[in-house]
């Protein structure tokens, strides 16, 4: 349960789950909001513009998540008013909508993109869903412009990897190289009730495929001189309960017990009483690096 009362601003990140709506269908999508689908959405511009505000005023970083976030035309003027208030404002991406001007134009606000990429393989990307519903898939010389294009703009570039049994055997290592994150994380496809059940349980890796995923791919990179790519591994346990979640209807939200448990909407309760309903684990948050954004010169090899 929360311990804060106070509005001091808290070390810690805020994810924004603010839109539902995806342009790909990826069978692990922890995300989809399917629990409550006759649940309304924040309801409008200017809403979307003051839980960003608040959020940016109270947190270190605010993270932009969806569904597909670039979906929505204003969400830059979300980035730009979370920063306005003195955040880190981080987008998480599956890339298909935005392009190097895009990033460009927008990189006074926006201070991290992360990018999901599951595989090297078009194939695999297909068979995970991680396609248009036509499926199209993302080509990784477009992945990789997009992380050019944020270096040369200043905006750091990090990578995000679902490992399910579908790509639990393959080595991305080489792609990951060109990328040149400054983190790699690695999640282990996990089951959240109402969320993805119709597909996780052929998905979820076992822990053991998982840590040989992670180890396998910390040696192919250090057998490739990678150093400056920090690696984090987020087993299932580690996941649950290790972030400060908000979902499309403006309320915290939390996994912990498998499934998402909702407060009631910030907006209307305020900050402190809604974050007091939903579970939150610091210990979890530190314990997977939580913190490191915020300390970037801890930067570890991947080795
Ligand atoms: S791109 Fe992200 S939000 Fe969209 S379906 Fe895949 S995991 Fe879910």
């Amino acid at each position: 349960m929360s311990m804060f009362h106070d509005s001091r601003r808290l070390p810690l990140t805020a994810n924004l789950h603010f839109l539902r709506s995806c342009n790909l269908r990826c069978k692990h999508c922890y995300a989809t909001f399917l629990d409550d689908p006759t649940a309304r959405p924040i309801q409008g511009h200017a809403e979307l513009l003051r839980i960003s505000q608040l959020l940016g005023a109270r947190y270190e970083k605010v993270t932009f998540v969806g569904g597909e976030p670039t979906l929505y035309p204003g969400m830059p003027d979300m980035l730009a008013a979370a920063k306005a208030e003195g955040a880190l404002t981080n987008l998480v991406t599956n890339g298909s909508r935005i392009d190097p001007t895009w990033i460009g134009t927008h990189a006074d606000v926006l201070d991290l993109l992360t990018v999901s990429i599951d595989s090297a393989a078009d194939a695999t990307h297909r068979a995970m869903g991680r396609a248009t519903p036509g499926g199209q898939t993302i080509p990784a010389h477009h992945q990789i412009a997009l992380a050019d294009a944020a270096r040369a703009a200043g905006v750091r570039y990090k990578l995000n990897t679902v490992v399910t049994t579908l790509n639990q055997g393959e080595d991305m290592s080489t792609l990951v190289l060109r990328l040149g994150p400054e983190r790699w994380k690695l999640l282990q496809a996990a089951p959240v009730e109402g969320q993805n059940e119709a597909h996780i349980a052929l998905l979820t890796p076992t822990r053991e495929a998982f840590d040989a995923y992670v180890n396998r791919h910390r040696a192919a990179l250090a057998t490739l001189g990678a150093t400056g790519i920090r690696v984090v591994p987020e087993p299932i346990e580690a996941i649950r309960g290790s972030y400060v979640m908000v979902d499309p209807q403006g309320r915290f939200f939390d996994s912990t017990t498998g499934r998402h448990r909702y407060s009631r909407p910030i907006l209307e309760v305020g900050h402190d009483a809604a974050f007091a309903e939903v579970d939150f684990d610091h210990d979890k948050f530190d314990a997977r690096g939580g913190r490191a954004d915020y300390a970037p010169d801890q930067t570890a090899s991947a080795a």
